[in-house]
């Protein structure tokens, strides 16, 4: 079992676009922001679960789970 970021469902729909947490992941290719859906989709296989998106968002829209 290890860590990895994953969107909050109850608080996706506030994410504002501001693709802070796609800036600030040190994986490439990990984050991604969906412009038609307004949804940021992180890829749990290239996630190290480091945290940064989840202190950074504005909004609190990511959290970590176990997986
Ligand atoms: S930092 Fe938060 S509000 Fe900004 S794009 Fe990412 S999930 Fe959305
Ligand atoms: S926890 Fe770290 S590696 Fe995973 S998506 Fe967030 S910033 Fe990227």
């Amino acid at each position: 079992m290890y860590l990895v970021a994953v969107v909050d469902d109850t608080k996706c729909m506030s994410c504002i676009g501001c693709k802070v947490c796609v800036r600030t992941c040190p994986e490439p290719n990990t984050t991604r922001f969906i412009k038609s859906k307004r949804k940021v989709v992180i890829d749990p296989q290239r996630c190290k679960g480091c945290g940064l998106c989840v202190v950074i968002c504005p909004i609190g829209c990511i959290k970590l789970a176990h997986v």
